[in-house]
């Protein structure tokens, strides 16, 4: 059978997957029945060699692991996201307060459907290929965990690409480009310990909103004043948690959110800056000042040559007018950029829009679901790449 005869053979199967995944959303490092979902899908494939429970949760099925040829990794992600699903689609999901926001059902059908056409083609392949189901994308780094546990060794894996539903491109449109292209996440939890009184005599006490206040608006000069207006920076504080009451000054405030950068000396100098701005500011008041740092995910820098080989596929199985000729950066974070620290990658995104920009659900949004009619160029693009780049690699 030729590979599009394949791919249309699977896409059906892939479809009714994905829906079936959607309607049932596990969180981050709690993935377990959709883990075995993907293993009772992969068992039934011919050559594949499984590997269950890396990073808790994660899958890894290995192709041809032992041919000696190029070995070329393609990843998804088994996460959901802690937040209610608001629509009316037959498959949404039977669990209150998660759902499946980011589409990471889509990725694993488009994947497992992937994994489908190319076992079947096992024999004829001259390399190998592994197939990653990581848990934990949605900030808790399960990419990071899956690599500390050995997944690019044995066979040692050349190049890793990853596919993205992206709401803010056409559907079938693929977009990709080379350099930083997913910002570091950091995220900050401040707790500002000042001095509590009666509302109605601030003067005996020292007044942690006030501070806070002054924190929230000093920090944006840090975006527009200490970095240089070419690179980019992003500080959102999203939460200011302050007392209990209409007349008390409260002794405490948190203040909570991130830090987004493209580069990795911008990301220290704006961590570095924040964290001696709010001390200082606190400390000039009178309170002492807390600062936990979490999530941490570096910048996803993808290599040019894998670049050149997404869109050189996209061209040639898509056509011209199916690959975007603008993509930016975006300032979301990304797992996958452990991989691409690691080994030459790729992270692209396939178009799923299916409505005008204003009416299109976006990604976190809890009406967003990938598109059924994505699936089989998903599954198409991760069988390209992978045929291609073992061909163009072939010792
Ligand atoms: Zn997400
Ligand atoms: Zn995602």
């Amino acid at each position: 059978m030729s590979l599009s005869a394949l791919i249309d053979d699977v896409a059906p199967t892939a479809v009714e997957l994905r829906h079936e995944l959607h309607a049932h959303p596990e969180l981050s490092f709690e993935e377990f029945e959709t883990a075995e979902r993907v293993v009772e899908q992969l068992r039934k494939m011919p050559n594949l060699d499984i590997q269950t429970g890396i990073a808790k949760t994660g899958v890894m099925a290995t192709l041809n692991g032992d041919r000696g040829g190029p070995c070329v990794l393609l990843r998804c992600e088994l996460d959901a996201l802690p937040m209610q699903e608001e629509s009316d689609l037959p498959y949404r999901s039977t669990v209150d307060g998660k759902m499946h926001a980011c589409g990471h059902d889509g990725h694993m059908a488009c994947l497992l459907g992937a994994a489908r056409v190319l076992s079947e083609m096992g024999d004829d392949i001259p390399g190998c290929i592994k197939f990653v189901f990581q848990p934990a994308e949605e900030g808790y780094g399960g990419g990071k965990v899956m690599i500390e546990e050995g997944i690019l060794d044995h066979p040692k894996v050349d190049a890793a690409f990853a596919l993205h539903g992206w709401p803010y491109l056409p559907l079938g449109v693929v977009g990709v480009h080379a350099g930083p292209t997913m910002a570091s996440a950091d995220f900050f939890d401040v707790t500002i310990q000042g001095q509590g009184t009666h509302a109605a005599y601030p003067h005996r006490g020292n007044d942690p909103v006030v501070i806070g206040a002054q924190i929230i608006q000093a920090a944006q000069t840090i975006v527009t004043r200490a970095t240089d207006p070419l690179d980019s920076a992003v500080i959102s504080i999203t939460q200011f948690h302050a007392g209990t009451a209409h007349n008390v000054i409260p002794e405490r405030a948190k203040l909570t959110g991130t830090i987004r950068t493209l580069r990795e000396p911008v990301r220290n100098a704006t961590l570095a800056r924040f964290e001696q701005l709010a001390r200082s500011i606190a400390e000039s008041f009178g309170a002492t000042l807390e600062i936990e740092w979490g999530g941490g995910y570096p910048v996803l820098v993808n290599d040019a040559a894998c670049v050149d080989l997404v869109k050189d596929v996209a061209h040639a199985t898509l056509g011209a007018e199916r690959v975007a000729a603008d993509m930016r950066a975006s300032m979301g974070g990304e797992d996958f950029a452990y991989f691409a620290q690691a080994v030459p990658s790729a992270f692209w995104r396939l178009g799923v829009a299916t409505q005008d920009a204003a009416a299109q659900p976006t990604l976190h949004q809890p009406n967003y679901d990938f598109p059924d009619e994505a699936v089989a160029t998903g599954i198409r693009m991760h069988c390209e790449l992978a045929l291609e780049y073992i061909k163009r690699h072939a010792r």
